[in-house]
């Protein structure tokens, strides 16, 4: 079997994006195996629809976001900002039961026989953004596997350390694909499904080959409009509407 992952990351209820992402890699990649690192909620009109659409993706890892335990309570979210805050206490009233349960009962960490998978960061799996080389650095320890997948920061990049601990990082664009060296560490962030934040509008996914252990970034567009004016509608704050336009 072709052991194919589809990397599906910080959907903050974007259940538009979500459908053509998820469509992509199953028609046109022939993905059976999925990787989410959180934030299925958050941001978006549509967390009851994201969070059922997860639960029903068959062979689907998935780990907690700031915002999935947030919205139900585990979280501290006096540190996010005001608009964060709203959707998220929105996102709290507007979840069924059900999908509050699922989301409480994610795990924070994940690992396979040659990944791992974090929301954040390996020594801080829920809150912690890496940007930054320093901060990849400090948490290499933490790095068990040849990959570890992150989301959090809606930007899609990949950070390496070889054997000699020497560091790099590679941009990932639409269409980069990255040939994995068994013998580094790396850290991947395929981007952001829902709400991207590298000025590219489209919806973010990653594709990871395990078996030709290469990683493969795809840009789709999807119905932003509709998106926006779902979550107008719901009365969220008109700003959540309007960046998704600009993808920041
Ligand atoms: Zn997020």
């Amino acid at each position: 079997m072709a052991m194919k992952y589809g990397i599906i990351c910080d959907i903050h209820s974007n259940l538009e994006a979500l459908n053509l992402v998820v469509d992509y890699l199953k028609r046109v990649e022939k993905i059976e195996r999925f990787i989410c690192c959180g934030d299925i909620v958050g941001y978006g009109a549509k967390p009851n629809e994201c969070t059922e659409f997860i639960r029903q993706l068959e062979n689907c890892l998935v780990v907690a976001g700031n915002h999935d335990w947030g919205a139900v309570g585990l979280e501290d979210t006096s540190f996010f900002n005001p608009i964060a805050r709203e959707a998220v206490e929105w996102t709290r009233r507007n979840l069924t039961e059900d999908n509050r349960n699922y989301l409480k009962n994610l795990a924070s960490e994940i690992e396979e026989k040659n990944f791992m998978l974090v929301h954040g960061s390996p020594r801080d799996p829920i809150n912690e953004y890496i940007f930054e080389q320093t901060t990849f650095l400090a948490n290499l320890p933490g790095i068990k596997k040849n990959i570890c997948f992150v989301g959090h920061t809606h930007v899609p990049l990949c950070f390496y350390a070889t054997s000699s601990q020497q560091i790099g990082e590679i941009l990932l664009d639409d269409g980069t694909v990255v040939e994995i060296n068994p013998s580094y560490k790396y850290l991947i962030n395929c981007g952001s499904v829902g709400q991207p934040r590298d000025g590219d509008p489209r919806a973010s996914c990653g594709i990871y080959d395990a078996q030709r252990n290469s990683l493969k970034i795809k840009r789709i567009e999807y119905d932003i409009a509709k998106t926006q004016e779902e979550i107008l509608n719901a009365g969220l704050p008109a700003a959540l509407a309007l960046r998704l336009g600009y993808g920041r």
